[in-house]
């Protein structure tokens, strides 16, 4: 396709994209590529995106990042998972944690027996049987060596690319400030050859990275690349943030609280909390919504209020050409489960996996696109559920929630769980398990009938069963201390 050598990476762009993109090239792959990242101090940052999954600690480890300090340097709490409020119905609320429920046996996952044992009265919320959903509830945390670390951040998004470009630069990679002006392309095979910025100065790159935010400058704008919109699916295109004091101690969840026209986040950092309204415009208004997020925040406004625009849906294709889409350029599903930060990292690691130091080829390109698409339509998939299944009808907000017309592969998962109580869980899909019972159980979808396994155990043996997983979360969980102390204790952040 293209036998040209990739010697000089282009990242256009410096927000947590553009930044984690640099800071892994760099690192990892530094010393046999000239890394130039472009930024403009005039574009802003999208300015959002602070809450984070446990997969962060994976890209962490590969760019040797120490936890204490990244935590310190970006006023970082701990996250355990996230507290649906009023989305099933109007004050029911359920928590999707980061954790693994009970303990599953060779044919059925735990559910399995917490089905039983709840048709015989035997259990307690499902919650009782993953220790990060106590955690969450009792405002616990705690880094153990010897222990899975399910959890995450509410990070600073701002200190956090201005983290990774101390290490990016660190490793050699050389930033650029200036406004790309125009995107130059070559004749012969229509693949980018170089940027020219409104300085007048061109910078020429072999392989470019798209990370400029929604606009999509190169993969878009220069390349036509396509969008698919997904408005229809998921339908919410506008938020308002806006960060405010803290006045109460940062719990170790994000909140996620549903209103008649969309959702409310709330995130809290060291320094402050963030907040913000996703919202749909069909149903509210920009100034409608900015006074109902007023309306329900806590502690004194530290920022404006700003408007978010965005369309849901994503590039069809991430890569094309030398260009290759990291970031909301690639496409945005919405912030419901923080997944775009994940994303980010996933193609990241991606494109290191498939990079093409000898040239570009035609068959890793269709791979590293399908494999992106692949994730993505699974994340969809499971940010759709939220919204279609709930019991609310009290606004038409709603009420066109319930008729979204949903994909098949979603059916069928929720058709596999009302009729068997089995979570499918893709090869290689981000949510597993747990995350799914613990969504389509919170959003009200009750199985018909469990694994006939289950039933070999008698009712004293299953009680057995069941008050030994529920106890070894209690005594784990009760061993950890508060989060707030142990942020204290471990990555407090320097006076801001
Ligand atoms: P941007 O932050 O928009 O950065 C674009 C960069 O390109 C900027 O540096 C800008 O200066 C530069 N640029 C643009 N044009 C030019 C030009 N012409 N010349 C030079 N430079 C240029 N994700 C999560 O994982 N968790 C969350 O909780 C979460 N919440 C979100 C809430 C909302 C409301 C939204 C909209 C998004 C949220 N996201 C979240 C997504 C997250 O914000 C983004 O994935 C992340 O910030 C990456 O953005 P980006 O770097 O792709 O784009």
């Amino acid at each position: 396709m293209n036998n040209a050598k990739i010697n000089n990476v282009i990242i256009a762009g410096g927000g947590t994209a553009g930044w984690m993109c640099a800071a892994a090239l760099s690192k990892l792959l530094g010393k046999n590529l000239n890394i130039t990242l472009i930024e403009s101090d005039d574009i802003p940052t999208v300015g959002v995106g602070e809450a984070t999954i446990p997969t962060l600690l994976v890209f962490h480890k590969l760019l040797g990042i120490n936890e204490a300090e990244f935590m310190a340097a970006t006023n970082a709490t701990f996250k355990l998972g996230i507290a649906f409020e009023n989305w099933k119905d109007v004050e029911q609320d359920y928590i999707h944690s980061f954790g693994f429920l009970g303990q599953d046996c060779w044919a059925a996952g735990f559910q399995h027996f917490w089905l039983r044992g709840l048709k015989q009265n035997l259990v307690s919320e499902l919650g009782d049987y993953i220790p990060e959903h106590l955690a969450c509830r009792e405002g616990r945390f705690a880094v153990l060596a010897n222990q899975d670390k399910n959890y995450a951040f509410h990070l600073d998004a701002g200190l956090y690319a201005k983290f990774l470009r101390e290490l990016a630069e660190k490793h050699g990679c050389q930033r650029v400030e200036g406004k790309i002006q125009q995107v130059n392309l070559r004749e012969d095979n229509g693949h980018i050859q170089s940027l020219t910025l409104a300085s007048g100065q061109q910078i020429d790159g072999d392989l470019f990275i798209d990370c400029t935010g929604f606009k999509g400058l190169l993969i878009e704008q220069a390349l036509h690349t396509g969008y698919e919109d997904w408005s229809h699916l998921l339908p919410c295109d506008s938020a308002i943030a806006v960060q405010t004091t803290t006045i109460n101690k940062p719990v170790p969840y994000t909140r996620s609280i549903a209103h008649d026209s969309g959702w409310q986040w709330r995130i809290p950092l060291q320094n402050r909390t963030g907040n913000g309204l996703v919202f749909c415009s069909r149903y509210l208004s920009d100034d409608d919504a900015k006074q109902l997020l007023l309306n329900n925040i806590e502690g004194e406004l530290l920022n404006e209020p700003r408007v978010i625009k965005f369309r849901t849906g994503v590039r069809r294709k991430h890569w094309n050409k030398n260009c290759v889409a990291i970031g909301l350029s690639s496409g945005f599903i919405e912030p419901l489960e923080s997944t775009s930060i994940h994303l980010i990292q996933q193609s990241i690691v991606r494109l290191m996996l498939m990079f093409p130091s000898n040239g570009i080829n035609s068959a890793q390109v269709d791979e590293f696109n399908q494999q992106t698409q692949t994730e993505i339509d699974n994340i969809k998939d499971f940010v759709i559920l939220h919204y279609y299944l709930t019991d609310r009808t009290d606004s038409p907000f709603w009420r066109y929630c319930r008729s979204i017309p949903i994909p098949e592969s979603l059916k069928h998962r929720m058709e596999l769980f009302r009729q068997s109580a089995k979570a499918l869980k893709q090869p290689n899909e981000l949510f597993g398990e747990t995350s799914w019972v613990q969504v389509m159980l919170g959003q009200g979808l009750m199985p018909e009938q469990y694994h006939p396994i289950v039933d070999l155990m008698s009712d004293e043996e299953l009680q057995s069963f069941l008050k030994t997983v529920k106890d070894g979360v209690k005594r784990k969980v009760g061993k950890w201390p508060d989060h707030l102390d142990f942020i204290r204790h471990y990555c407090p952040a320097g006076e801001q």
